[in-house]
């Protein structure tokens, strides 16, 4: 997997504050120029690929983080992997993209490939981190079964446009002082489609196709990041005239879980101790993404020590193994003090000396080491 290194903003020609419009605008111009269908350069095909990626990076809120703090290695270790995609028509692409068509609708000729069609579902960090399933509900449109897609009515057949003859475009001819232009448009009478029809199908109003609400058993892979969207070829809209149907893109909303934090494949959460727990050595519940885990600290657990519980964070996408879960040890001082509590706490302090605080290790070293 060929893996740019170039700088993402610089691909997209962008500052690395613009906003998510703006990012989108220099995608669109870029990718419209650069498209191997499009362009004649030789290195189009490669720059095409530099752009789709870094658009990929920079539009999505997780991997644009990642990669400003982490810059490339960041991605690679949060498990970002471009999208490999086959170089089909540039409007599939832009569909992909932004579920919309680059050139305007209109020029629909009878056997044209369905349109693709985007939808959200939502999961818990848990689900990301077992992978799940999901009926995802959706409206797509159906070929007509009465006419068979023909948009005609039954019994009858459509005619061939006598505007074009059955061709979908015009051709003008014109001439000047510099010789004969010729320019081709798309047949205003049929819109492309080389054919007209004279009665509807009462069914489709003439449209061929029917809006039906379809649910899809989604199959979402463990260690999947928040924005991703995984694709369901042939399952979107259908074509004209039997076609090919378009692809559903189903994009996955990773809910954020109010006791972990996900960085990449690793997953942070904090552990709450009293000071007398952290003192004498206390057994822990704390949350994990496979369910409650009892820690033990020892005595003499200082706040800001972190366990590293390796293996235990997210699954890495499509690979092997997981990240770790850091636990954070926070430690509670008490905030109200009875009399009695206070004479004891008094008392306690009486009795230290410098030996009771002294460090085997310092704090910092400790936690130096857990990030190595
Ligand atoms: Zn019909
Ligand atoms: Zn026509």
């Amino acid at each position: 997997m060929a893996t740019t290194q170039r700088d993402y903003y610089e691909v997209l020609g962008v500052a690395r504050r613009a906003d998510e419009a703006e990012i989108k605008r220099a995608f669109r111009g870029l990718a419209r120029d650069l498209h191997p269908d499009v362009s004649e350069a030789p290195d189009a095909q490669e720059r095409f690929r530099e752009v789709v990626e870094a658009y990929e990076v920079l539009s999505k809120r997780e991997t644009r983080e990642l990669y400003d703090r982490f810059g490339h290695a960041g991605l690679r270790g949060g498990g970002f992997a471009p999208t490999q995609f086959d170089f089909g028509s540039l409007n599939d692409l832009f569909a992909a993209f932004f579920g919309d068509d680059l050139f305007g609708v209109g020029a629909r000729s009878p056997r044209s490939r369905g349109a693709d069609l985007a939808v959200q579902v939502e999961i818990e960090l848990t689900e990301a981190a077992s992978g799940t399933k999901r009926g995802v509900p959706f409206p797509v449109a159906v070929t007509c079964a009465a006419c068979g897609g023909s948009g005609a009515a039954p019994g009858t057949s459509p005619v061939t446009c006598g505007t074009c003859g059955g061709s979908g475009r015009l051709q003008r001819v014109s001439r000047s002082a510099f010789g004969e232009f010729v320019r081709s448009q798309t047949c205003p009478a049929c819109r492309g489609a080389g054919q007209q029809i004279e009665s509807p199908c009462p069914d489709c109003n003439g449209e061929g196709r029917k809006i039906e609400e379809r649910k899809l058993e989604v199959e979402i892979p463990p260690g999947i990041h928040h924005g991703q969207q995984i694709r369901i070829s042939g399952e979107g809209h259908a074509g004209g005239g039997g076609a090919r149907a378009g692809d559903v893109y189903v994009e996955v909303d990773v809910k954020p879980d109010s006791r972990f934090v996900r960085e990449g494949n690793d997953i942070f959460s904090t552990a709450d101790l009293t000071i007398t727990e952290a003192a004498l050595g206390a057994t822990v519940t704390v949350p994990t993404l496979d369910g409650d885990l009892d820690l033990e600290f020892s005595e003499g657990t200082q706040p800001g020590e972190i366990r590293v519980l390796r293996g235990r964070g997210m699954p890495v996408l499509q690979g092997f193994g997981r990240g770790d879960h850091r636990v954070l040890v926070n430690v509670a001082v008490p905030r109200r003090l009875n009399d009695e509590q206070r004479r004891l706490l008094e008392q306690f302090a009486r009795s230290t000396d410098e030996e009771t605080y002294r460090a085997d290790e310092g704090f910092f070293e400790k936690l130096k080491s857990a990030f190595r």
